[in-house]
């Protein structure tokens, strides 16, 4: 039967509401109780709404009042099931971490957005480096492949070779905030270069600097005779007529060959070396032999010497090992004892002397991982111990401190040698926390010895490889951009010269007071000099520089280069009765110093006189035209400096910071092509 509503619409003129009855209805007011067998508050009352007890037919449960009770209602429902994904298996997380690569590199959302699609993926490796560390290594190859970094992604990013530091450092490094920003610069091509970090001074120094100054030490008049070798990369692979000119990897190697001719050799390695490899053994021992004639050191030696880095050759990452670097350290460091007499060899680091290469771990990294390149600075701390060249104080300092030391001479000199592998851009673990300009605690270790050379009235060179500005193409930011801070604090009165390697070629920074807000001869304040080297590698002639040094001030009074013109090099091969020339370069101060008028002949060559120099380029581009050629030591291969390249290399000569080198017009940094 229909309801009765129907009636009432479909029947409405037969029906009136007359006929229904009762027309309204009041419901009682008291509640039923009786509907209810029992209630947990009292159903008669009226401030409540009534809480009938309610047993469950089906599971026999009785709901209790705590689940209705309008005073409690509860918060959390920690009784029932909330179900999670079962646990990933390692392969999983890898699988599901590579798709998610593939997603982000598909996403249209980041089409023009290369630096946040790497930042992406640097976060899917974090958490799976995090989650999974062994699978790191086969995540980043997976990258390198998606991405198209590399044609030999598998080998590279193996855990032989980078692929374990990289997970350390992804799974450490705040990927998501600057230093991701500046992995995906600096390794991946995918991002902005970040700026430099603020800098707050407050509290890196103890003191401010004095002033007035110090009045400066007196010249003593006598003059010392410093060596600087940088750079020998003793290949002891070279194999003599291997592939001179190979289009990968290693050249001068019998496993090198170039692929316009993969079957004969084009230009065959000569005995002596060539431009595209590293220092064979005769190589090596020519300059070592060359040293002590040309010099007049024969029997009495140097003063000193300073080695500014790399020994070891520049093989691919697959074909190094820690006895390879430890191989060409001990060779190296006692073929210098034999060969450049008495006076001790002061050596930094340089990045090929390391394994992985370039690669050095801050402290702060922590737990098992905070010690894991010790093995170097123990070994080189013990060989600089065996050939007598430092006291205990400084080996101990060597040890504690990544290599680096400070050792305190008799004279009054005070050198440190820096671990630049710290501020060097290829080593993947200054990427975490970088935005501390001093994470491994070296720029502390620094400035401290600074403090207490300034109150004991002595005076220091500081020496490293990696250099700290010039065009600022391989140093970071923000590490150097401290040290030029540093440099300021302690110049000129405490700092005498700063030295470098590394580029191979024949540079000069110069360091200005307040970050070089004003560069002139008033706020130049200290000098870098960066050493030739002495392997040809690329493009370069072997050359190798004596300063001559006020032993009181320990100021450079002169600085003389020579140089072996590495292109005469395959005529040497027929015969035994020769071997290379090495012939005198040039006089720094015979070069420029005629146009610095304002200097007398017993001024030092200081960050003044370079200023100077410079200004003197600025009226004269031809003394750029010079310092280019003596650049690349005097190679054939040099090409001139002409038009930009006349500014652009003024400006890198008054850069020490990467920060303000790379504020330079770009590109003209090096002679090597
Ligand atoms: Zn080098
Ligand atoms: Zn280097």
């Amino acid at each position: 039967m229909p309801p009765w509503w129907l009636f009432l619409t479909v029947g409405a003129a037969a029906a009136s509401a007359a006929s229904i009855n009762p027309s309204t209805f009041t419901v009682p007011g008291a509640f039923p109780t009786s509907v209810f067998t029992k209630y947990y508050n009292q159903a008669t009352a009226t401030s409540a709404q009534v809480q009938p007890v309610i047993s469950d037919p089906v599971t026999h449960e009785t709901y209790p009042l705590s689940l209705t009770d309008p005073n409690h209602i509860p918060q959390n429902d920690t009784v029932d099931p909330h179900p999670l994904p079962p646990v990933a298996s390692s392969k999983r997380l890898l699988d599901s971490a590579l798709a998610q690569v593939q997603s982000i590199s598909a996403n249209p959302v980041f089409a023009n957005n290369t630096c946040a699609q790497c930042q992406s993926i640097l976060e899917v490796a974090k958490f799976l480096t995090l989650a999974a560390p062994e699978q790191g290594p086969a995540f980043f190859v997976g990258v390198c492949t998606a991405l198209k970094l590399a044609s030999n992604c598998n080998v590279m990013f193996a855990i032989q070779n980078i692929g374990s530091v990289v997970t350390q450092v992804i799974s450490n490094a705040d990927v998501g905030g600057y230093d991701g920003q500046a992995f995906c610069q600096n390794f991946m091509g995918m991002c902005p270069i970040p700026p430099t970090s603020p800098l707050n001074l407050t509290n890196w120094f103890a003191k401010p600097k004095p002033n007035p100054l110090p009045a400066p030490k007196q010249r003593s008049g006598k003059r010392l005779n410093v060596l600087h070798i940088s750079d020998v990369h003793l290949d002891p692979r070279y194999a003599t007529g291997a592939e001179g000119n190979c289009t990968t990897g290693t050249c001068c190697r019998t496993n090198a060959f170039n692929t316009q001719s993969p079957n004969a050799t084009l230009s065959p390695a000569p005995r002596f070396g060539t431009f595209h490899c590293d220092s064979p053994m005769a190589l090596v021992m020519s300059a070592l032999q060359a040293i002590p004639a040309l010099t007049g050191t024969k029997g009495n030696g140097f003063a000193w010497t300073l080695y500014t880095g790399d020994l070891v050759s520049h093989d691919p990452e697959s074909q190094l090992s820690r006895q390879y670097v430890e191989y060409t350290e001990a060779l190296m460091y006692d073929l210098f004892k034999k060969m450049l007499g008495s006076g001790p060899v002061y050596a930094a680091l340089g990045n090929h002397d390391s394994y992985n290469q370039a690669q050095d771990t801050p402290h702060s990294i922590g737990g098992g991982l905070a010690e894991q390149f010790s093995w170097n600075y123990d070994h080189v701390a013990s060989l600089w111990q065996h050939e007598k060249w430092l006291p205990q104080a400084a080996v101990d300092l060597a040890r504690a401190h990544y290599s680096a030391y400070m050792v305190k001479r008799i004279d009054g000199l005070r050198v440190i040698s820096l671990n630049t592998n710290l501020w060097y851009r290829a080593n993947y673990f200054n990427y975490i926390n970088m935005t501390n300009p001093d994470v491994s605690g070296m720029l502390r270790f620094l400035t401290d010895e600074l403090q207490d050379a300034e109150d004991a009235g002595d005076r220091v060179w500081i020496m490293g490889h990696v250099l700290s500005g010039w065009d600022g193409t391989n140093p970071l930011r923000n590490p150097t951009n401290l040290f030029y801070q540093i440099v300021d604090r302690f110049s000129p009165h405490v700092i005498a010269n700063i030295f470098f390697g590394h580029t191979h070629e024949d540079q000069l920074s110069i360091f200005y007071a307040n970050n070089a807000t004003t560069r002139n001869a008033d706020t130049a304040g200290a000098v870098a000099w960066i050493g030739p080297s002495i392997t040809p590698l690329t493009n370069l002639n072997s050359g190798f520089r004596v300063y001559e040094v006020d032993s009181a001030t320990f100021e450079v009074m002169d600085a003389h280069t020579w140089k072996s013109d590495v292109s005469t090099f395959p005529a040497l091969d027929s015969q035994i009765q020769v071997g290379p020339s090495y012939a005198y370069e040039y006089s720094t101060r015979a070069t420029y110093g005629g146009n610095v008028t304002s200097w007398g002949a017993n001024d030092p060559l200081n960050a003044t006189w370079w200023h100077h120099v410079t200004e003197a380029m600025e009226a004269d581009p031809s003394l750029v035209t010079t310092f280019n050629t003596f650049q690349g030591k005097s190679s054939v291969q040099t090409k001139p400096c002409t038009g930009d390249c006349i500014t652009a290399k003024i400006c890198y000569i008054r850069s020490g910071s990467a920060s303000i080198g790379q504020n330079c017009q770009q590109g003209f940094g090096s002679v090597q092509s």
